[in-house]
């Protein structure tokens, strides 16, 4: 194995070659039970106590098809405007892998319930770029294996395995562009986004919570690079199993650089799969990749095929969401942002719970600041997205709420935000317990007024000469003095009003 890999620079590559994507996406369903047997698919369970004589491939066994998992492939086709098979059956892809009991996947070959579609995909500068889907296809996981001992945790140099089959048959879509071409230097962004608008989508379909962090959704990246000008495409790599959005748009470039050193070197592409690391933003040597055939496919004979009537899927097609993309757009308008604002707003994965708390009562654009700003940042820190927060949209809405009605500044909104984030309880509580309301008491704050302007004799002079810009220091002691409690403007009122200066 190669652990240093010469790079040529990113911008000489494209000088040089086009590159050629290939995304394959693989989506875990977020069905009940599995694909092929009723065992749950709970997450968090016993190593293998979700299990059964189906998905661990015991002689004489029988699986049956999940409706469930065959309408949500459907509705996902649908989404990606693909033509929905009328007919189509499983396949048995062979392969023996110690994580795979059946020493089979269930998948499908030459039959996918959904194909030719596409999707619609926008760039940062808000320019929209199509992405054509070959097919969508309907298969099962496969378990998981761990490798003890050795330092990689992959299998070379591990002292034992441990397997755990409670993922083995657990529904997958697996959902594979068609060669994604003339993208040029943006290959990476445009494959970052596709996986994004992806995302959204299935999120939206509520087929799958689509998490990337938590495995639920892994994307498959083929590259290869042609000499600029030539028609035939160069031999691919593929990164496999990449897990997050940013790490997409690494492995992109980071293939891209190679590819095009090697070839500019006189070397030659080999077909193989490769792993990508977080850490360095590289890729390293997998195996040789097999070819189809190596698999021997052929029809799987203990299920019927799947032959969805139209009518069914007219049905299905008459109850799809909104396109997240057209949502967006839509939301963009209503909230009065820019379109690169929309970009990281949906970067963030913030869109659903600023919708639910402008729902909850929120003008627009408290609920940005806050989810985008404080939360946002909260979530970074303790390693969690923004709907693993212990705080609600209506309670953020409830916040807003206070601030809005003048009972909280923003100093304390955000006091009030970090108790209910440690689980003091609701915004109301959080108030009430740590005594955190605006002093509107109109006498409090006068004698902390004229406290101030008798300490600071100096700067009261100034103000009465009239610099008026002085008076943010008579302010600031009367902040300190409420502890940040009082409503800096009506502060700066009084202020004017005690020394007999109007503003302006
Ligand atoms: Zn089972």
């Amino acid at each position: 194995m190669t652990t240093t890999t010469d790079l040529v620079s990113y911008e000489d590559a494209l000088a040089s070659y086009d590159p050629v994507m290939g995304l394959e996406v693989h989506v875990e369903l977020g069905t009940r039970t599995k694909m092929f047997c009723g065992c749950s698919t709970e997450l968090g369970a016993e190593p293998n106590s979700q299990t059964c004589p189906t998905c661990l491939g015991m002689p004489g066994s029988l699986p049956v098809v999940n409706a469930t998992g065959v309408e949500s492939a459907i509705k996902i086709g649908l989404a990606l405007h693909c033509e929905i098979a009328e007919w189509c059956r499983f396949a048995r892809k062979n392969y023996f892998y110690p994580d795979m009991p059946k020493n089979f996947q269930t998948s499908q070959y030459d039959e996918p319930i959904a194909f030719n579609g596409y999707l619609d995909v926008q760039l940062e500068d808000g320019e929209v770029f199509r992405v054509e889907i070959e097919r969508a296809h309907m298969e099962e996981d496969t378990g998981k294996s761990t490798h003890v001992g050795g330092a990689t945790g992959r299998i070379h140099g591990a002292l034992h395995s441990l397997l755990d089959y409670n993922r083995a048959g657990i529904p997958l879509i697996e959902i594979v562009t068609k060669p994604i071409e003339g993208a040029g230097e943006r290959a990476p962004e445009v494959a970052r986004a596709y996986v994004a608008e992806l995302r959204e989508l299935i999120k939206a379909l509520g087929v799958s919570e689509a998490r990337m962090e938590m495995g639920q959704m892994r994307c498959d990246v083929n590259l290869s690079l042609m000499p600029k000008g030539a028609e035939k495409f160069g031999t691919r790599s593929e990164t496999k199993n990449v897990n997050s959005l940013r790490s997409v748009e690494r492995a992109a470039r980071f293939e891209i650089q190679r590819h095009a050193a090697v070839l500019s070197s006189g070397g030659t592409i080999i077909q193989e799969t490769r792993h990508f690391h977080e850490d360095t933003g590289s890729t390293t040597s997998g195996r040789v990749k097999e070819e189809a055939e190596d698999y021997r496919y052929f029809p799987e004979p203990d299920l019927v095929p799947v032959a969805p009537s139209r009518e069914w899927v007219e049905e299905l097609r008459a109850g799809l969401p909104e396109q997240p993309l057209a949502r967006r757009n839509r939301l963009r308008e209503e909230w009065g942002v820019s379109a690169h604002d929309m970009q990281s707003i949906l970067n963030a994965g913030a869109i659903d719970t600023i919708v639910a708390t402008i729902e909850a009562g929120a003008d627009a654009a408290s609920a940005r600041k806050w989810w985008m700003g404080e939360l946002a940042r909260s979530a970074n820190e303790s390693g969690k997205s923004l709907e693993d927060l212990s705080i609600t949209p209506a309670q953020v809405a409830r916040v807003t709420e206070l601030v809005s009605s003048g009972d909280l500044n923003d100093k304390l909104a955000r006091q009030v935000i970090e108790g209910v984030l440690a689980g003091e309880g609701t915004p109301d509580e959080v108030v009430e317990k740590r005594g955190l309301k605006v002093v509107s008491d109109e006498g409090a704050l006068t004698a902390a007024v004229d406290e101030a302007i008798a300490g600071n004799p100096g700067v009261a002079e100034k103000i009465r000469g009239g610099k008026v810009a002085a008076a943010g220091a008579l302010v600031g002691a009367v902040m300190k003095a409420t502890r940040g409690q009082a409503d800096a403007a009506r502060v700066k009122e009084l202020i004017l009003e005690k020394l007999g200066v109007s503003e302006g």
